[in-house]
């Protein structure tokens, strides 16, 4: 979550609260929130989850009284929100003709400062009053961000269970410089325009506005020959790469969070959590249903009719499947206990279904038997609608 998002997300709004709310509001409306919009309650709802996204993220930052409290800064800083790019309210108390993407690096200029997550601790720095970034004035430790990745899974391995290598990229402080900016053996350099405060002020009307410099986009500092490892931004793109087992049966959108695998927390603060959504690619002739997997399975007339045994691909084999004389179309035949195999050892089954084929051809052959059987076989058993015809007509 960057500063950015700070900015533009109204978190007491989210969980419905009040500016003022004390801690213990505030977590007895996130839980009425998450538990409202639980995934698990809301099944296929993406509104629901995005809710409860959004609710987990606004505790997360109003739970901890140091972050809600560099957010209560921020915002009101920039003006609750008032403060957006294309935002209009250009004149009005708390709306800053400013554009957020100048500070962001939204424009893609090479002076941006880290793409997004070092701001917290670059506004850090600000409102201690620091003189450059990353020398944020010490607090308690910090919880790691929780990190949400993707995963497409095939559909065998999401049935069987499978370990695979996620390979994650954060922001991270760059390690020729340490996060400065400036090329080794220089040092960045009090910014002229700000004198190192980061910040300008400004006066409209009565009103007084302070802004981040511009000159130095809020860091106090600029730096003259930048570091040719980061171009100046101070921040990297790190990966690291890391074994995720994902359990046998694991479904199709599901969201696994592997606690204490998110980014790792500062000031020996605990890692944040690893959030992974789960895709599974469908299968070209499996289907499943929670734990059972499907299987339609194409018999002619004369099979469903005089019966026959059928052979059939499982997950990860063969079966055979009795299909009794006079079997009707649509019927599912289950072959027990070759479904998703779980962990705690219960399996579902194969489940099995028929459709009988009507040929779009035939053989004069065939067509004088089937004229032959027509002929030797009662009508189909219509009687009632008949008599629904003929009372209508
Ligand atoms: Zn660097
Ligand atoms: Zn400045």
């Amino acid at each position: 979550m960057s500063s950015k998002d700070w900015i533009e997300k109204d978190f007491y709004a989210v969980l419905g609260v009040d500016k003022a709310a004390s801690a213990d509001d505030i977590k007895k409306a996130y839980r009425k929130v998450a538990r409202e919009s639980h995934p698990d309650h809301n099944p296929g709802d993406p509104k629901a989850e995005e809710r409860f996204k959004a609710a987990s993220e606004a505790y997360n930052v109003l739970s901890d009284s140091g972050r809600r409290r560099e957010y209560d800064e921020m915002r009101s800083l920039f003006g609750s929100g008032a403060f957006r790019r294309n935002a209009r309210g250009g004149g009005q108390p708390g709306g800053m003709p400013f554009d957020v993407s100048d500070m962001f690096g939204g424009g893609g200029g090479g002076d941006r400062r880290f793409g997004g997550a070092g701001f917290q601790d670059l506004f850090s720095s600000i409102f201690s009053g620091g003189q450059a970034g990353g020398q944020a004035a010490p607090r308690g430790p910090a919880r790691g961000r929780d990190v949400e990745t993707e995963v497409a899974l095939d559909f065998g391995d999401a049935v069987r269970g499978v370990t695979l290598p996620l390979t994650l990229r954060a922001p991270g402080v760059c390690d020729t410089c340490h996060g400065n900016g400036a090329k080794p053996g220089t040092q960045p350099q009090t910014c002229p325009v700000c004198h190192g405060a980061g910040v300008t002020t400004r006066n409209q009307g009565s009103f007084s506005f302070s802004e981040p410099c511009r000159n130095c986009q809020g860091v106090g500092t600029v730096v003259e020959e930048k570091c040719p490892e980061c171009h100046g931004s101070g921040g990297v793109t790190k990966t690291r790469t890391m074994n995720v087992r994902f359990p046998a049966g694991v479904a199709d959108g599901q969201r696994i969070r592997l606690a204490g695998r998110g980014e790792p927390g500062e000031r020996g603060g605990p890692a944040g959590d690893l959030f992974v959504h789960v895709k599974v690619r469908p299968d070209e002739l499996f289907g499943r249903t929670g734990d059972d997997v499907t299987l339609t399975v194409p018999v002619t007339f004369a099979e469903a009719v005089l019966g026959t045994d059928l052979r059939v691909p499982t997950l990860d084999g063969a079966v055979t499947l009795r299909v009794p004389p006079g079997t009707p179309s649509g019927r599912v035949l289950r072959a027990r206990g070759k479904g998703v195999v779980r962990r705690d050892g219960q399996a579902g089954d194969l489940l099995v279904t028929l459709d009988v084929v009507v040929p779009a051809r035939l053989s004069d052959e065939a067509r004088t038997a089937l004229e032959s059987f027509a002929e030797q076989t009662p009508p189909a058993a219509r009687e009632h609608l008949d008599a629904r015809v003929r009372r209508v007509s």
